[in-house]
């Protein structure tokens, strides 16, 4: 059977639950920044699957990597060890500089197993409680779709129709740290932040915020965690968003490009003082850890690094950034970003520019209503993003 656009949305419109609204293109192909349609239409990828190919649609290294663990050996389970684990915590651990790494899946997997052990932390070293433990989040979050993750949301329509929700969660305003210390009890095990919030519209604290909120909280004894599924890994022009203020937060959790676009693969890194509260049977996956996903994540990291990816962030962030600003329309509230993570927010609701993105070749999309999201591939070249940058300035000038 042939494939067209027009089948393959009424196919996947007929049998799918409707918790997405995409964009009406179909991508069968891609390669670097460009995403083909069954039709042979040709487009620049400036979504980059919300952060989760960094490095490009199937990098060739990642590729290989992929296709010679195949051939040899894509699960184990945990129930037995497999050659490629210890690799893959060796790199995230010198990438993080902490001692021990947890595998997972997904970011929001990764997302419960920092709630995990943040909470048991706050029992079995701090000397909290039994079941009393907090943790501290902020307004206008992403952390995920599962109950633990929309439990710590803000968003109503996250939580709709879904509770009760988890408890122990207080929401204070993003970036306010005088809500921070008033939010503080010695219950309270962790505070759990997105360094730079993505799904809210590419919003960035204050200078200076991260440095003095992860002083607050190593004074009150209470753990830093920081959500790098998105910012992470390059894409705020810094291998992590917290490196913008030269921090260390008590936790990372990473995922998304950490599987470089080809596997999920996600994780927690922290000191042993805190994972090392997980004992045999406390916590896992059974494909968390995976050979597959192991293999392809060192390549994914190795091609970040090797290919210097997060300088080119930096740079052509700095670049696009300075272009976006020069676009004169009244519609245009603010162009922020970090890197390539960029935000156009918009006094307008932002879909019909995607949509006209889109006619001129580019994907993006909307994030909350009113902000155009631009984060491509970071391995972008400067010619491609000329090109994008081009059709920008035609579709968003008056
Ligand atoms: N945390 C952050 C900051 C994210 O941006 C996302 C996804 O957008 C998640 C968690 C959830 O990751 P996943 O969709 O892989 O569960």
């Amino acid at each position: 059977e042939t494939k067209n656009t027009e089948k393959v949305i009424s196919k996947t419109e007929q049998y799918g639950a409707q918790n997405y609204h995409p964009l009406p293109i179909v991508i069968s192909k891609a390669e670097g920044v460009w995403v083909t349609d069954p039709e042979g239409n040709r487009y620049m990828d400036m979504l980059s699957a919300y952060s989760a190919v960094n490095q490009g649609h199937r990098h060739p290294k990642i590729i290989q990597a992929l296709k010679d663990q195949a051939d040899k050996v894509t699960l184990t389970s945990r129930a037995f060890h497999n050659d490629q684990l210890g690799d893959f915590y060796e790199k995230v651990s010198s990438l993080t500089k902490k001692d021990m790494v947890l595998p997972m899946n997904t970011g929001a997997e990764a997302v419960e197993t920092a709630i995990k052990a943040v909470r048991r932390w706050a029992y079995d070293v701090k000397g909290v409680a039994e079941n009393q433990a907090e943790v501290i989040v902020c307004e206008g979050n992403f952390h995920g779709r599962t109950m633990t993750a929309v439990s710590m949301s803000s968003d109503p329509d996250y939580q709709r129709g879904f509770g009760p929700m988890l408890p122990g969660i207080k929401v204070i305003p993003y970036g306010d740290l005088e809500a921070l210390k008033a939010a503080i009890t010695q219950n309270t095990a962790a505070f759990v932040l997105e360094p730079i919030q993505g799904e809210a519209g590419i919003v960035i604290p204050r200078d200076g915020f991260l440095k003095e909120a992860l002083d607050v909280c190593k004074q009150e004894n209470v753990l830093f965690v920081a959500d790098e599924i998105q910012s992470g890994l390059g894409r705020s022009g810094k291998m992590f968003a917290c490196d913008w203020e030269e921090i260390e937060p008590d936790m990372y959790i990473l995922g998304k490009a950490l599987g470089g676009g080809v596997m999920p693969i996600s994780c927690v890194a922290a000191n042993r003082e805190i994972l090392g509260v997980f004992n045999p049977g406390s916590h896992g996956s059974t494909f968390g850890g995976n050979p597959l996903a192991c293999a392809v994540s060192v390549a994914s990291v190795d091609v970040l690094v090797e290919e210097n990816l997060v300088d080119r962030s930096l740079k052509l962030g700095e670049y696009f950034i300075n272009e976006l600003k020069k676009i004169n329309n009244p519609a245009i509230k603010e162009v922020r970003g970090k890197g390539l993570f960029i935000g156009v927010e918009l006094n307008e609701p932002a879909r019909s520019y995607c949509e006209r993105l889109k006619e001129q070749g580019l994907l993006c999309k909307e994030t909350h209503e009113n902000v155009i999201r631009f984060a491509p591939p970071l391995i972008i070249s400067e010619e491609d993003l000329d090109w994008a940058i081009e059709r920008i300035k035609n579709v968003l000038s008056v």
